[in-house]
């Protein structure tokens, strides 16, 4: 039974906590759907989940509350309309993420990371890794997402031919944060593929079972990871130029504005998508987005502004998932379905939101529900980990929780630990 449920796993499916039940995630290249995929997956949640999807900060589509008998039929149902799953879980290259989606020179991160996508997913040189491998796109190094991918891209120009990227290697969250620390400055996007090959194939021959690259990193060092990495004959290569349409699902954003639909912890209910999907044919060229935070955003046909749109969506009948205050807040599933979770994190996400203030309502959020860190709390302005169940004076388990708090540019600082949900609640309010 373990091996299959490992196999599972690079099929993008975990078991879910309650017994019986499984969780597909839909790979979506930095975060880009069509309506025409957005409603196959409304579909599949409506017909063999409970009629939800979980929407992730790396940009993918979660379907849970799936049956073991139901799981092939939800592939090939994906399958119809175009998407994957394959490597989203597991010790593969996963879905390639975007934070820089709003900006005019995502088509050409879109761009990349399809290609990143085609090559990495199911390709079997790049499956059964240590752990997985997390390849990451941004514009800029703003976000500081660039910092906790095994991979992190920051284009540096775009050319005629190819565009420039730096590479970051070597970040990632979990128990043991660590900011990833630049590979190499400039490279042409022909040789991105090959370099990711190289960073992929140390990896591979140093981690052990269970370890990130960050693990290798600290083990041997950084200066030796670059020196081996360097080493790989494909290190040094260069793909011919790649002569093609633009594959960027969305328009370029100039001259269009830019709608974003808020969900509170990510969580949408299929018929919402549905609507929203048809909203996307209608008024936004038939694309939609998951974005870092969990919403849904589009890029507005053209003498579309946002006001109108949300008239003309409330005119369909959709209504507004509750998002209390104005808080964006990244929540992760917590024990409400994940095997791993520790607290229930949407029940915790409506607490804090009451006792943040004035100042507390103008940072960003996020809560994981185990130290995984799946939302990326480090990045959030306040950001909570549930680092652990500890025996209560009544003999039950409660959870425990740490704060931290980002002001800079780099992952965030440990401001409080081992916080029972009570102590949480006063240091939120003393951020005001
Ligand atoms: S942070 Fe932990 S509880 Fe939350 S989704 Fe990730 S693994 Fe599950």
């Amino acid at each position: 039974m373990t091996s299959k449920i490992n196999d599972y796993r690079l099929d993008g499916i975990y078991r879910q906590r309650q017994e019986g039940f499984f969780m597909q995630r839909v790979k979506l290249p930095v975060g880009v759907i069509s309506s025409v995929q957005a409603r196959g997956v409304a579909s599949i949640a409506k017909t063999f989940g409970q009629g939800t999807i979980h929407l992730t900060t790396r940009g993918s589509m979660e379907i849970h509350w799936l049956r073991e008998e139901d799981l092939p039929l939800v592939k090939r149902e994906l399958g119809k309309v175009g998407l994957t799953s394959r490597g989203a879980c597991g010790g593969a290259v996963r879905g390639i993420v975007c934070g820089a989606q709003g900006s005019d020179k995502f088509p050409a991160l879109e761009t990349i990371a399809r290609r990143l996508q085609r090559h990495f997913t199911g390709n079997p040189r790049f499956e059964h890794q240590p752990k997985k491998f997390k390849i990451g796109i941004e514009a800029d190094i703003t976000s500081g997402r660039h910092l906790i991918q095994d991979v992190g891209l920051v284009l540096t120009r775009i050319e005629e031919e190819s565009c420039r990227y730096d590479i970051w290697i070597a970040g990632g969250l979990g128990r043991e944060p660590q900011a990833g620390f630049l590979l190499a400055k400039d490279i042409d996007e022909r040789r991105i593929i090959p370099l990711i090959e190289a960073i992929v194939t140390v990896y591979a021959s140093h981690a052990p079972a269970g370890k990130r690259l960050k693990h290798v990193a600290r083990e041997i060092g950084e200066e030796t990871l670059r020196r081996k990495i360097f080493a790989e004959p494909c290190a040094q290569e260069e793909l011919p130029p790649i002569i093609s349409l633009p594959e960027s699902l969305l328009p370029p954003p100039a001259n269009r504005q830019q709608f974003e639909v808020r969900v509170f912890a990510g969580l949408l209910a299929s018929d919402d998508l549905r609507l929203l999907a048809d909203f996307a044919d209608f008024r936004a060229d038939g694309a939609l987005r998951v974005t870092a935070d969990q919403n849904l955003a589009f890029v507005l046909a053209e003498r579309i502004d946002g006001a109108t749109a949300k008239m003309e969506l409330e005119a369909t009948g959709f209504k507004w998932t509750s998002q209390p205050a104005n808080i964006e807040f990244r929540v992760c599933p917590g024990c409400h379905e994940c095997l791993a979770g520790l607290a229930p994190t949407r029940d915790i996400a409506k607490t804090i939101q009451e006792a943040v203030g004035a100042e507390g309502s103008q940072l960003t959020w996020a809560i994981s529900g185990c130290p995984n860190s799946c939302t990326q709390p480090q990045l959030a302005g306040a950001g909570i980990v549930t680092s652990r169940l500890v025996t209560g004076e009544d003999g039950n388990k409660e959870p425990r929780f740490d704060l931290f708090r980002n002001t800079g540019t780099g992952l965030g600082e440990k401001v409080g630990e081992l916080l029972t949900i009570g102590e949480l609640q006063e240091a939120v309010r003393r951020i005001g």
